[in-house]
């Protein structure tokens, strides 16, 4: 199964899971049934968020200029408990 795109004029893009090798020009839209056509996408990137999409493009730019930073970034702590079963063990 491939995940195929296509775009109605009305309704907007979606995705339909085909066979590979199955998809036609022209699918059927499920909202209004019209006729949509197929479009072509970069693979995996069809239904990145902007966030997702910021993400990648800030990794891609750290390649060839790297963030420099002169401490650690803030944070929340989170307070570290012991693990329980260690209140088991024999205390000398
Ligand atoms: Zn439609």
């Amino acid at each position: 199964m491939a995940t195929y795109e296509y775009l109605c004029s009305r309704c907007g893009p979606f995705d339909v899971k085909l066979a590979i090798g199955t998809a036609p020009k022209a699918y059927g839209c499920p909202v209004c049934a019209g006729a949509a056509r197929r479009v072509y996408t970069s693979p995996g990137f069809t239904s990145a968020s902007p966030t997702v999409a910021a993400l990648h493009e800030r990794e891609e730019r750290s390649r060839d200029a790297p963030a420099v930073v002169s401490e650690v970034p803030p944070g929340r702590r989170v307070p570290r408990r012991p693990h329980p079963a260690l209140s088991r063990l024999p205390r000398p």
